[in-house]
């Protein structure tokens, strides 16, 4: 391959080690995105809004559920999975964080844990967006040791009572069904609740300068009375919401690498055309140095989730491997914003220009779903068979 050929968001041709179906959905995506998605989100970030009208056309490209086969959903490989993520994200991470929410916590649990009543019941709704999903599992008390959750869930007769409160919960103020994971006297177990239910109320996070274009809620559960059969059967234990963050957390390992890609574009085309000191930025050479390891950094983490996506596709992925790559892919796209930011001077401030979003938005990706820390703590776990959590 001549230098001529070297496509600078993808050094090492990933797109040549795709299948024509995965191609397919990449691009199909990434056309939505730059018709409907892109015109919308500066403004949604600016006012602090999910935009809820992306939700049909999202449906459409059967990004909701993709790695489920049936209930009308779209049964995708794991890479073509990945590769949703990434071309949402390279938009803006909120769009990326409501389909990790809709697909791999809540239809995903479902799925997983879920009576063939309660799939058939849910997961063809929610594949064609008429019924929006959240995931509450995060607790006021620390988020970084969901086992110590204080909401209970107590028998009364066949039915079940819920009591206690969810913070920073994704799609928390559109949900229609909220999975929630609760205390019992048999351990964790997780509900599916209808948010219309008497005793329930979600009341929406409106300060955050992260994720201003998705929705944050906090959720009150009061004597929230459930049927016995909103529980979800085989969800026993902490293992369930885990095996739910497992593959959301390999949704965020392919999402950070838009992100990136999206900075590095935006500041490949600025420092070009930006003269300082009679030359182009890009025509200098501890600029040109800044510029290689960001691509550095993203080759480096494109290749790890190709073959995360490979581990997955053959059933043999570790959590230590999803731990590892979501930690080093949202630090990669955190720290490529960063520097990009910093390369467009003071017009790196402004929304007109990707990289603060992107930055903003990526302190939440690095946070959520495990903290680097935690992540960490599982790596090294791992490592030396010891849990230092
Ligand atoms: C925008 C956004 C959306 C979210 N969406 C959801 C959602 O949809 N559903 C949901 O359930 N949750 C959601 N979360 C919550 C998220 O998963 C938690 O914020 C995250 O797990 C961290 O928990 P915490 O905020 O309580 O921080 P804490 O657990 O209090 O951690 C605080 C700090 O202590 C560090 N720390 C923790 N333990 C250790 C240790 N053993 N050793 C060293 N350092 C440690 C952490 O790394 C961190 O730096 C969301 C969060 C954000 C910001």
């Amino acid at each position: 391959m001549s230098q001529d050929e070297l496509d600078p968001l993808d050094l090492f041709a990933i797109r040549g080690c795709l299948t024509d179906e995965e191609r397919l959905t990449q691009d199909s995506v990434a056309r939505f995105v730059a018709a409907e998605a892109a015109p919308l989100i500066r403004e949604c970030f600016e006012q602090h809004r999910f935009p809820q009208e992306l939700i049909p056309g999202l449906a459409n490209l059967g990004v909701l559920g993709a790695g489920i086969q049936g209930y009308d959903c779209a049964g995708l490989n794991a890479l073509s999975q990945g590769l949703i993520c990434q071309e949402l994200e390279r938009c803006d991470s909120a769009l990326r964080s409501f389909v990790s929410v809709q697909s791999s916590l809540c239809m995903h649990a479902i799925h997983a844990f879920g009576s063939d009543a309660q799939r058939l019941q849910y997961l063809p709704r929610m594949a064609r967006g008429e019924l929006i999903g959240c995931f509450g599992l995060t607790e006021a008390h620390g988020g970084s040791d969901p086992a110590n959750l204080r909401t209970q869930g107590r028998r009364q007769g066949d039915d079940w009572v819920l009591n206690g409160s969810k913070i920073w919960i994704t799609n928390g103020s559109i949900a229609d069904i909220a999975v929630i994971w609760v205390n019992t006297a048999q351990g964790m177990r997780g509900f599916l609740v209808d948010t219309r239910l008497s005793g329930f109320a979600a009341t929406k996070i409106e300060n955050k300068m992260s994720l201003r274009a998705s929705d944050t809620a906090a959720l009150f559960l009061t004597d929230v009375l459930v049927p016995a059969d909103a529980l979800l059967p085989a969800a026993e234990g902490l293992r369930a919401p885990l095996s739910c963050l497992n593959q959301a957390r390999y949704g965020i390992a392919w999402g950070a690498i838009g992100a990136a890609q999206d900075c590095l574009h935006t500041v490949l085309e600025y420092t070009r055309s930006r003269e300082l000191f009679g030359r182009a930025l890009a025509a200098t050479q501890s600029v040109q140095i800044r510029l290689a390891d960001m691509a550095r950094r993203l080759s480096a983490a494109q290749l790890l989730a190709l073959q995360l996506g490979r581990l997955k596709e053959a059933g043999q992925l570790q959590p230590a491997q999803v731990s590892l790559a979501k930690w080093n892919n949202a630090r990669m796209a955190l720290d490529i914003a960063r520097d990009c930011r910093d390369l467009l001077g003071a017009a790196g401030i402004s929304v007109e220009f990707s990289p603060i979003r992107h930055l903003l938005n990526l302190e939440s990706v690095v946070t959520y779903e495990g903290t680097q820390t935690i992540h960490q703590l599982s790596v090294g776990r791992a490592l030396t068979g010891l849990s230092a959590f």
